[in-house]
């Protein structure tokens, strides 16, 4: 039997042990992929604090921001040959519902996940669909195009199909962790003006340097009352990025009269809803999840171009066994994306 090095999540308790597991073989219709590099991600963060269950029970391997290079091809798979650089995403969708077929795929009434229902890619190898895998162009680069997989792909369609930024307008960006920071490249590149919010300085600093218009920090400024200056009555579109019934107040209460509100953020709490506010201002709440399978080859050639970078959102590696170490450091709200990089793909990388 052929094995792979995996780190496997066994529960809350026992946590996260790197093992030699049976590597998997790719069923019909699907691909073996050599993961180069699979992004750490909150959602992961979810599952090892036990804050969220995976659908498939531990022991599971997590992760779900994946690029890596297709090693074998199972039966009837066809389209991505033998040695294609692949982004595996992380929604798997039926294909068939109502909702894919209606083009919203990443809300599938039957969707699967990478890392939830099925193993991920903190191993040496993960199996995916062959017709969910997008393929990399040359010129991007292998580990850090698996940012575009979660951290640049629930951005991109949050900003661009949800919110409908459009030139000129003001994005109030609420949280500026790895999602935030996508959300302000993506509404710099749709011509818009944006105030990014963050209880941390470095985050700030990072997003003024990718080009935030204003920066305001919630310990030292009343953000609403300054948002409200800044743009005259308002932001246009306000990004909710972190999830909680807090920030999502905050967000709301920038919102000019007509405005906007996203929510990308994931809560499982309430919060209190201005009725009044809602209906007279005509104001407009709308949910972001992932993103559609058609949106991967906008946004590849948005990085080709050079025009959304990847490096800035790239802020650690790390082998499988330091996986422990990128969690605390995810935990401590440091950095952005932490890559897991597996050791056999190492030769890959070059
Ligand atoms: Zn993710
Ligand atoms: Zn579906």
């Amino acid at each position: 039997m052929t094995t792979m090095q995996a780190a496997v999540f066994h529960g809350v308790g026992p946590g996260v042990v790197v093992e030699e597991v049976p590597r998997p073989a790719p069923g019909p219709g699907e691909v073996l992929v050599e993961v180069a590099a699979c992004g750490l991600c909150g959602t992961d963060l979810h599952y090892l604090l036990g804050e969220a269950a995976t659908a498939k029970p531990p022991p599971i391997i997590l992760g779900h921001e994946v690029s890596g290079i297709v090693r074998e091809l199972g039966a009837g798979a066809t389209g991505v040959p033998v040695g294609t650089r692949v982004l595996v995403p992380p929604v798997l969708p039926c294909g068939s519902c109502r909702l894919c077929r209606s083009g919203r795929e990443n809300i599938c009434s039957r969707l699967r996940m990478v890392g939830n229902h099925t193993d991920g890619g903190f191993a040496e190898f993960l199996v995916a669909p062959v017709r969910d895998v997008v393929p990399l162009p040359a010129e991007l680069p292998l580990a850090e195009s698996s940012v575009i997989a979660d951290a640049l792909s629930t951005p991109f369609h949050a900003v661009v199909n949800r919110a409908r930024v459009q030139p000129g307008e003001w994005v109030a960006i609420v949280g500026c962790g790895g999602l935030g920071t996508g959300a302000l490249q993506f509404a710099k590149l749709a011509g818009a003006h944006v105030i990014a919010i963050d209880l941390n300085p470095e985050r700030l600093e990072r997003a003024r340097s990718l080009g935030a218009a204003v920066t305001l920090n919630p310990q030292e400024t009343d953000v609403p009352k300054e948002v409200r200056k800044i743009t005259n009555g308002g932001a246009d579109v306000a990004m909710e990025v972190v999830g909680s019934p807090a920030t999502f107040t905050t967000a709301l209460a920038t919102v000019r009269r007509g405005g906007r509100l996203c929510v990308v953020g994931y809560s499982d709490q309430a919060a209190p809803l201005p009725l009044g506010r809602l209906m007279f201002f005509e104001e407009e709440i709308v949910g972001s999840l992932g993103c559609r399978p058609t949106d991967y080859s906008v946004i590849v050639e948005l990085v080709r171009q050079g025009r959304v970078r990847l490096e800035p959102m790239v802020t650690g590696r790390v082998g499988l066994d330091e996986l422990g170490k990128a969690v605390e450091s995810l935990r401590a709200g440091r950095g952005l994306r932490t890559l897991v990089v597996p050791r056999a793909a190492g030769s890959v990388l070059g």
